[in-house]
């Protein structure tokens, strides 16, 4: 934890502000070992492996922690790197572009192992925050301990360990993989100024009712219940006719004949996914099979938690026909 982040805690209880009353040797800026007391209430909250830790598992609910050991479990081994992580990460944030991140002080809903975390040093933010609530935090604080402006927080979404202090906060493929994704929106909008803005990248409930219907129980029932090696394994099976669909039919239709493509079966996304390797799409199919938990949002259901929370000049943008990007403004014009 490098030491100026305190300027941004506060204790997830009672909002107090956070003072450093313990540390180990640091290293470079990072403080590896110690402790933050709440000066308000005098909770203690422990610093671990550079890590501050406000969301020890065991304490956390069952299925939003079977949930992050799970993601966890997949951060820590589908590490491989892709130059078009930032294209897909623009594509979530939409309307967003690199410049915007320029001289923000900004935070992350769900960092996993901060890939996003490091783009979003990369272009310019003042300081970034990214908070998750597994394992995950541990790669990510490895992939970013070098950025001088980068952050991570083990913390549990609903109780953020912050001030409003936020330029911009945003959240891509978190939410719904929350127990309840309109209410860890609103908190994340909390930390959020007056005047700053907000991101959300979420499923769609539209054109996903085969999955609702046919993946969702195979899901819930049996693939997020095994062991994660096994399914590891078990989830090749699956890509096999990912990876072949979309190299042999989806990404070639496309090049040819656009009105022949649309009529295929679930093509934006297929075709999309299609642009990636073996590994990524693994990954994805994985991805989808791993979660205990997750929600599919309807465009109008989606609007509501814009509505709920004051947002003025929202834009929400339909991706890949199959998920819903929001962008939008706390506050009044
Ligand atoms: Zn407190």
């Amino acid at each position: 934890m490098k030491e100026k982040l305190l300027d941004l805690l506060a204790c997830p209880v009672c909002g107090g502000n956070l003072e450093l009353v313990h540390e180990g040797p640091r290293e470079d800026r990072e403080i590896i070992d110690g402790s933050l007391s709440c000066v308000k209430c005098d909770r203690e909250y422990k610093i671990e492996r550079g890590v501050p830790r406000f969301a020890a598992l065991a304490e956390v609910e069952a299925d939003k922690a079977a949930t992050a050991e799970n993601f966890g479990w997949q951060w820590t081994n589908f590490t491989q790197d892709d130059a078009r992580y930032a294209d897909q990460f623009l594509g979530w944030l939409q309307p967003v572009r690199p410049e915007f991140f320029k001289g923000k002080v900004i935070l992350e809903g769900g960092c996993g192992k901060g890939r996003h975390t490091a783009l979003a040093h990369e272009w310019g933010a003042k300081e970034i925050v990214g908070i998750d609530l597994s394992a995950a935090v541990e790669s990510a604080f490895e992939a970013t301990r070098h950025l001088p402006n980068a952050h991570i927080v083990q913390a549990d979404i609903f109780q953020l360990p912050f001030k409003r202090a936020f330029d911009y906060a945003f959240s891509v493929g978190v939410l719904h993989h929350t127990p309840d994704p309109g209410k860890a929106f609103e908190s994340l909008a909390s930390r959020v100024s007056e005047g700053g803005h907000l991101s959300a990248w979420i499923y769609g409930k539209e054109n996903n009712e085969w999955i609702t219907r046919y993946v969702d129980p195979v899901r819930t029932g049996f693939t997020s219940k095994i062991g994660q090696p096994l399914l590891y394994q078990l989830s090749k099976l699956p890509t096999v006719g990912v990876f072949l669909a979309s190299k042999l039919i989806y990404r070639p239709v496309n090049k040819v004949s656009g009105s022949i493509a649309s009529k295929l079966f679930y093509n934006d996304y297929l075709n999309h996914i299609g642009s990636f390797g073996w590994r990524e799409q693994h990954n994805i199919v994985f991805d989808h099979l791993v979660a205990p938990t997750a929600f599919y949002i309807s465009k109008q259901e989606f609007e509501g938690w814009w509505k709920e929370i004051g947002a003025s000049s929202v834009e929400i943008t339909w991706h890949n026909r199959n998920s819903w990007c929001g962008f939008g403004r706390i506050g009044k014009e």
